[in-house]
């Protein structure tokens, strides 16, 4: 399928591995140029490379930390106005309810929910002016359905599922989408880093740890990368204009819920 994208130009937040890098190389391969972002210059650089040469696209690495006012100044200095966003940070660490002091919220909020909402606000006049834009925030399944031990994940992202509820209804009448994508356990370091916290906890094997994760799930194995991204392009092309303000499970079939 043609995703009406060849020559856009996107942001994609968090972005030299993992998640962020899937909806990359999904989108480069629709043809779009790309910002793309992370803290350790020397993996991002890398990867911007391995994504230019593979699809013949413009990518351009930022490193910076996008939970912090600077980092997101410099992002956006790349490309003040992208066509299209992905927004994307590392996840809170796992802990009890009783962890938690206000600045460990402090640290989540930034990343998880005031980073993406600030740079929502950054670049939402520009793809109104132009009458187009597509915006996406990985989130996480725990917006559907908690996941206990990571409180501050189930928190921060609420915060940001309410403010994308309200406000993709206030720019779709100018052409632009934002939609949440909603992960369940896909393989990545962030997963494997879960799996060693069940290690830890149960002195099981890391083996023993994914296994006992995947009989969790209806598909019977983890997420890939390559199929978050095939979403993520979908929902930031030109057939995905009529989507506005969902949340998206990719978590086969995890949470189990009927609507
Ligand atoms: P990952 O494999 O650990 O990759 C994280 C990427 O984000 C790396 O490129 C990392 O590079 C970058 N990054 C992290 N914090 C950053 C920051 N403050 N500023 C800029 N770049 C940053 O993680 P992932 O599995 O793709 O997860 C992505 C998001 O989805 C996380 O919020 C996670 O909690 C959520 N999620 C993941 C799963 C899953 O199963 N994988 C499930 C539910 C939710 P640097 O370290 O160099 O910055």
């Amino acid at each position: 399928m043609d995703l009406g994208i060849r020559g856009k130009t996107a942001i994609v937040c968090a972005a030299s591995k993992g998640l962020g890098r899937g909806c990359a190389e999904a989108l480069a391969e629709a043809g779009v140029d790309l910002v793309i972002n992370a803290r350790s210059a020397e993996p991002l650089q890398a990867a911007a490379q391995e994504i230019a040469e593979k699809y013949g696209v413009r990518v351009v690495p930022v490193a910076a930390d996008i939970a912090t006012e600077n980092g997101r100044r410099a992002v956006l200095a790349a490309m003040p106005a992208p066509d299209i966003l992905v927004n994307n940070a590392g996840g809170p660490p796992p802990g009890m309810w009783y962890d938690w002091e206000r600045e460990d919220f402090i640290k989540a909020l930034d990343a998880n929910m005031l980073a993406p909402i600030a740079m929502m606000k950054a670049v939402l006049p520009a793809m109104m002016d132009n009458g187009w834009g597509r915006v996406v925030n990985i989130t996480s399944q725990s917006v559907k359905s908690p996941i206990a031990v990571l409180g501050l994940s189930n928190s921060a992202r609420a915060g940001l599922t309410g403010y994308v509820g309200g406000t993709s209804r206030q720019v779709a009448g100018s052409g632009v989408t934002i939609n949440n994508l909603l992960p369940g356990i896909h393989a990545t370091d962030r997963a494997v880093s879960l799996d060693q916290g069940v290690v830890a906890a149960q002195g099981i094997s890391l083996s023993e740890a994914k296994a006992q994760r995947a009989a969790t799930i209806p598909a019977g194995r983890y997420g890939t990368t390559g199929e978050f991204g095939a979403m993520c392009a979908f929902l930031c092309s030109n057939k995905a204009g009529f989507i506005v303000g969902q949340n998206i499970l990719l978590d086969g079939g995890a949470v189990n819920a009927t609507l």
